[in-house]
């Protein structure tokens, strides 16, 4: 088979990232404990954020709004202004945190690079992706990037189009089983899951599909064997 595409996913895939919200929910967490108990703050967060996500869309600058919003709802309005302040730096912060690459990624998309075309597909805040892309010193491994705001079947259609793929011949990696695999699967393409050990609410999955395109590593490092396996199959 001449599989000729590869996309990949940037945050929990190409570098750490779902870290930084797990940290900084648990610093939530100690800010608001005098107003509730921190599962009940957990929750709040979790319901708010994915209420929120039609209107902000997915990244740090939508989480943080979230947070406030949650702040503000289990103090019933009681928190001060500083707590209010602490919030809005915990949120800077982690737009700022420096990008922390996947042992071993820099070999593997040089190794795939000139066999084949390689995509970068991430959903998100258009300017903090495209920041960190810069930070990450990846960005010319990729033949195209992708900054979408909801990894669905229209979008990666959308993508596909734009890039003149043909979705038998593309294989999609990623963290996610909703955003990365699914879609892809649905379309007619490869879907290649790399289980993250953070997994944000949003990306929760209960079962594996049942696909014959269906693929799981454990580490990014066996992906240029498993490509050259469904190469050589076809
Ligand atoms: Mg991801």
């Amino acid at each position: 088979m001449a599989l000729l595409d590869i996309g990949f996913d940037a945050d929990d895939t190409l570098w750490h990232c779902e870290h930084l919200f797990a940290e900084t929910q648990e610093e939530l967490q100690h800010i608001l404990e005098k107003h509730a108990p921190r599962d009940e703050v957990e929750a709040k967060l979790h319901a708010t954020e994915l209420e929120n996500v039609r209107l902000f869309g997915y990244g740090i600058k939508g989480f943080t709004l979230s947070m406030v919003e949650t702040a503000v709802q289990i103090s019933q309005g009681r928190i001060t202004g500083d707590d209010v302040h602490r919030i809005l730096m915990m949120g800077k912060r982690m737009l700022e945190a420096p990008v922390d690459l996947m042992p071993g990624i820099r070999g593997v998309l040089e190794a795939l690079r000139g066999s084949y075309r390689l995509l970068l597909i991430t959903k998100g805040d258009v300017l903090d992706q495209t920041n960190k892309i810069d930070k990450s010193g990846l960005g010319d491994f990729f033949d195209a990037i992708e900054v979408v705001q909801n990894k669905d079947v229209a979008a990666y259609r959308d993508v596909f189009d734009r890039n003149g793929v043909r979705v038998r011949n593309f294989l999609m990696v990623g963290n996610s089983i909703p955003s990365d695999v699914l879609p892809v699967l649905e379309l007619g393409g490869w879907g290649v899951h790399i289980p993250y050990e953070h997994v944000a609410i949003h990306e929760r999955h209960d079962a594996d599909p049942a696909h014959d395109r269906f693929r799981r590593l454990l580490h990014i490092g066996e992906l240029p064997a498993l490509v050259e396996d469904i190469r050589t199959a076809g």
